[in-house]
């Protein structure tokens, strides 16, 4: 199969980013480099190139035309790198101590060359390990609530929002989004996976048409509700992470689409951490691990939402309808938002195409299926009840319930 890509656009191999890295004055031809791959994701290919004497380190993504997950039969366009590395640098500008730096962006090679991180852990793989992180929440909390809030039409102005919207137009990757979250896991759709045991369950939710309803009410939000410029995918595997330092990466996702959506994505894989934690942890690592997760889903609410208050009442663009009360109910339904994407990325982690590691790698089949249950069971509850849980404790309480 062919596809419909730039003249000059050829995947990168290990000599042919080296020689794109000189072109562009990155590297000396004669330095002494270290070559790896290191990509794990389905669409792209991540390249460190390090120099040996001066142990200096450079990124280069680069999206492929395809999802390599599903070999060459799924096109995909290129045009997404732009749109990430335009996403890092907006975050940058806003947030520079939570996003990498870009040094270029190669729209022909749709390629990014940007700062290694290496130095940092993604956050999946620390939470899987039992890795405490004291800052997360208040940094992830931050982020949310600068880049949400300054790419608003409260924090922008309405002029400016939708100039920059039109750069961030994101058609292929919203539609994976659109098919993967909110359509495919709720019908008997070829790219769900899941084993054989749960299909019951399963068959329960796409028989359930007052459930049905609702996930068509959260998919109409995600398809019109263009808030502010979101990241579009942010999960525990979009996040490196060290002690006191958190990045996020990997915006391929953004377009101006509906506040909640980023938070819903981050609590959501917390607890789905949360829910793998009996097969990770010893009887007395449990408790106080699961406190602190818990403690990480509470503190980027509040974070967030008390960072988003004083950004209001300090940079609202000038409007006199917009008082506290408005900003109450906005706030509200942002939480309500949240709540219910949350719901439907726990169900699309669990029956979608797409799972995630720490429940995945659990080799006991009992174990696992019996968290596939609670996941699915938790996600129909959150989905339901959204609208009338109050606050981020109220939702504790409803993982606590399925625990
Ligand atoms: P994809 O969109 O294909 O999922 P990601 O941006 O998530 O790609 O990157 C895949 C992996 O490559 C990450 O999990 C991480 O291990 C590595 N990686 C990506 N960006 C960087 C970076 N700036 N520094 C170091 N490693 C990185
Ligand atoms: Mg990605």
């Amino acid at each position: 199969m062919s596809f419909q890509v730039k003249s000059g656009y050829i995947p990168f191999t290990q000599e042919t980013v080296v020689h794109f890295l000189v072109q562009h004055n990155f590297i000396d031809p004669s330095a002494p480099l270290l070559v790896k791959e290191i990509g794990d994701g389905n669409l792209n290919y991540v390249f460190q190139v390090q120099n040996k004497a001066t142990e200096e380190s450079w990124i280069v993504k680069q999206a492929l035309p395809y999802a390599k997950v599903v070999g060459e039969s799924w096109p995909l366009t290129l045009d997404r790198s732009r749109i990430e590395s335009e996403a890092l640098k907006q975050a940058h500008s806003l947030v520079p101590e939570f996003s990498p730096i870009v040094y270029l962006h190669d729209s022909e090679k749709a390629a990014t060359v940007m700062e290694d991180l290496s130095s940092h852990t993604i956050l999946r793989k620390g939470l899987i390990e039992g890795r405490v992180y004291p800052e997360l929440a208040k940094n992830v909390g931050t982020y949310l609530a600068h880049t949400l809030f300054f790419t608003s039409d409260y924090g922008l102005g309405s002029a400016k929002k939708k100039e920059l919207a039109k750069r961030f137009s994101n058609p292929d990757l919203c539609g994976i989004t659109e098919s993967l979250v909110f359509s495919d896991p709720f019908y008997n759709a070829e790219s769900n996976a899941f084993t054989e045991e749960l299909r019951p369950d399963v068959e329960i939710l796409w028989e359930d048409q007052d459930f049905l309803t609702e996930v068509a009410s959260l998919k109409h939000s995600f398809l019109t509700k263009g808030e502010a410029l979101i990241h579009g995918d942010l999960h525990t595997g979009s996040l490196f992470v060290t002690a006191r330092s958190t990045k996020v990466i990997d915006p391929e996702f953004a377009f101006y689409g509906p506040v909640g959506f980023d938070i819903g994505a981050f609590i959501a894989n917390l607890a789905l951490s949360i829910l793998s934690q009996e097969a990770h942890r010893t009887e007395e690592e449990k408790d106080g691990y699961l406190a602190y997760l818990f403690g990480v889903i509470t503190e980027v609410w509040h974070v967030f939402e008390s960072t988003f208050r004083s950004l209001w009442d300090t940079y609202l663009s000038e409007d006199n309808l917009y008082s506290r009360s408005y900003l109450d109910i906005y706030l509200h339904s942002i939480f309500v938002d949240s709540i219910g994407f949350s719901g439907c990325k726990i169900i699309r982690r669990t029956i979608g195409l797409a799972h995630v590691e720490e429940i995945e790698t659990i080799t006991d089949p009992v174990t696992k299926l019996a968290i596939e249950r609670k996941a699915l069971h938790l996600g129909k509850k959150l989905i339901l009840k959204r609208k009338n849980i109050d606050s981020i404790e109220d939702y504790i309480e409803m993982i606590q319930e399925v625990l």
